[in-house]
Protein backbone atom coordinates (compact mmCIF):
# COMPACT_ATOMS: atom_id res chain seq x y z
CA UNK A 1 0.00 0.00 0.00
CA UNK A 2 1.36 3.11 -1.05
CA UNK A 3 2.33 6.01 1.51
CA UNK A 4 -0.57 8.10 0.05
CA UNK A 5 -3.65 6.02 0.49
CA UNK A 6 -2.36 5.92 3.96
CA UNK A 7 -2.52 9.58 3.98
CA UNK A 8 -5.98 9.95 2.63
CA UNK A 9 -7.18 7.13 5.51
CA UNK A 10 -5.49 9.00 8.21
CA UNK A 11 -7.97 12.23 8.21
CA UNK A 12 -7.49 15.70 8.18
CA UNK A 13 -3.75 17.57 9.11
CA UNK A 14 -2.40 18.11 12.59
CA UNK A 15 0.29 21.20 12.50
CA UNK A 16 2.35 20.10 15.32
CA UNK A 17 3.22 23.67 16.64
CA UNK A 18 -0.60 24.40 17.77
CA UNK A 19 -0.48 20.71 19.44
CA UNK A 20 2.88 20.74 21.19
CA UNK A 21 1.58 24.61 22.86
CA UNK A 22 -1.68 23.54 23.44
CA UNK A 23 0.02 20.07 25.46
CA UNK A 24 2.38 22.22 27.13
CA UNK A 25 -0.86 24.58 28.79
CA UNK A 26 -2.15 21.07 29.39
CA UNK A 27 -5.12 21.38 27.26
CA UNK A 28 -6.18 19.04 24.88
CA UNK A 29 -3.95 19.02 21.46
CA UNK A 30 -6.94 18.84 19.68
CA UNK A 31 -9.82 21.25 20.66
CA UNK A 32 -7.19 23.22 23.27
CA UNK A 33 -9.97 24.03 25.36
CA UNK A 34 -10.49 20.56 27.55
CA UNK A 35 -7.77 19.96 30.65
CA UNK A 36 -5.41 16.76 29.44
CA UNK A 37 -4.72 15.76 32.74
CA UNK A 38 -6.60 13.97 35.42
CA UNK A 39 -4.53 14.47 38.23
CA UNK A 40 -1.15 15.89 38.24
CA UNK A 41 0.43 13.46 35.60
CA UNK A 42 -2.18 11.25 35.18
CA UNK A 43 -3.60 12.22 31.24
CA UNK A 44 -7.38 12.03 30.70
CA UNK A 45 -8.92 9.42 28.96
CA UNK A 46 -10.55 11.50 26.47
CA UNK A 47 -10.76 15.12 25.88
CA UNK A 48 -14.10 16.29 28.42
CA UNK A 49 -14.69 18.93 25.55
CA UNK A 50 -14.38 17.84 22.23
CA UNK A 51 -13.85 13.63 23.27
CA UNK A 52 -10.70 12.97 21.47
CA UNK A 53 -9.15 10.08 23.19
CA UNK A 54 -5.74 10.84 24.69
CA UNK A 55 -5.30 7.37 25.88
CA UNK A 56 -3.57 6.63 23.26
CA UNK A 57 -0.07 8.57 24.59
CA UNK A 58 2.95 6.99 25.49
CA UNK A 59 5.18 9.83 26.55
CA UNK A 60 7.09 7.15 28.98
CA UNK A 61 10.46 8.60 30.45
CA UNK A 62 10.49 11.50 27.80
CA UNK A 63 9.07 14.50 29.73
CA UNK A 64 11.37 13.46 32.69
CA UNK A 65 14.37 13.17 30.38
CA UNK A 66 12.94 16.70 29.00
CA UNK A 67 12.64 18.00 32.56
CA UNK A 68 16.42 17.31 33.64
CA UNK A 69 17.12 19.11 30.05
CA UNK A 70 16.05 22.09 30.70
CA UNK A 71 16.52 22.23 34.47
CA UNK A 72 19.90 21.56 34.14
CA UNK A 73 20.88 24.07 31.56
CA UNK A 74 18.96 26.52 33.13
CA UNK A 75 20.12 26.13 36.84
CA UNK A 76 24.10 25.20 35.71
CA UNK A 77 24.57 28.99 35.07
CA UNK A 78 22.57 30.04 38.20
CA UNK A 79 25.00 27.61 40.68
CA UNK A 80 27.97 29.70 38.16
CA UNK A 81 26.87 33.03 38.92
CA UNK A 82 25.25 32.57 42.62
CA UNK A 83 29.16 30.98 43.63
CA UNK A 84 31.21 33.11 41.74
CA UNK A 85 29.56 36.63 42.33
CA UNK A 86 27.85 36.38 45.85
CA UNK A 87 29.42 33.36 47.71
CA UNK A 88 26.52 33.13 49.87
CA UNK A 89 27.21 30.47 52.93
CA UNK A 90 27.07 26.89 51.28
CA UNK A 91 24.16 25.94 53.30
CA UNK A 92 21.81 28.99 52.07
CA UNK A 93 23.39 28.09 48.36
CA UNK A 94 22.20 24.52 48.91
CA UNK A 95 18.92 25.86 49.92
CA UNK A 96 18.24 28.29 46.88
CA UNK A 97 19.44 25.52 44.69
CA UNK A 98 17.83 22.76 46.08
CA UNK A 99 14.10 24.55 46.25
CA UNK A 100 15.26 26.40 42.89
CA UNK A 101 15.75 22.86 40.83
CA UNK A 102 12.60 20.84 42.35
CA UNK A 103 10.44 24.12 41.70
CA UNK A 104 11.12 24.45 38.51
CA UNK A 105 11.22 20.60 37.87
CA UNK A 106 7.43 20.51 39.54
CA UNK A 107 6.90 22.87 36.91
CA UNK A 108 7.96 21.67 33.86
CA UNK A 109 7.56 18.03 34.16
CA UNK A 110 3.76 17.98 33.66
CA UNK A 111 3.83 20.67 30.62
CA UNK A 112 6.58 19.15 29.01
CA UNK A 113 4.65 15.43 29.20
CA UNK A 114 1.97 17.87 27.76
CA UNK A 115 4.24 18.85 24.99
CA UNK A 116 5.20 15.12 24.39
CA UNK A 117 1.46 13.85 23.92
CA UNK A 118 0.62 16.67 21.71
CA UNK A 119 3.49 15.71 19.45
CA UNK A 120 2.30 12.37 19.37
CA UNK A 121 -1.22 12.81 19.02
CA UNK A 122 -0.25 15.18 15.97
CA UNK A 123 1.76 12.98 14.18
CA UNK A 124 -0.32 10.50 14.77
CA UNK A 125 2.16 7.72 16.66
CA UNK A 126 1.16 4.74 19.11
CA UNK A 127 -3.15 4.63 18.37
CA UNK A 128 -3.45 8.30 17.84
CA UNK A 129 -3.63 7.40 13.82
CA UNK A 130 -6.45 5.16 14.18
CA UNK A 131 -9.84 6.14 13.69
CA UNK A 132 -12.85 5.02 15.70
ZN1 LIG B 1 -10.45 18.41 23.29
Amino acid sequence: MSQETRHDEEGPDRPASPAMWRGFRRKCPNCGQGPMFETYLKVSDSCPVCAEELRHHRADDGPAYLTILVVGHLMAPVIHVLFTQFRPDPLVMATILTVGCVALSLYLLPRLKGLVVGIQWAKRMHGFGKTA
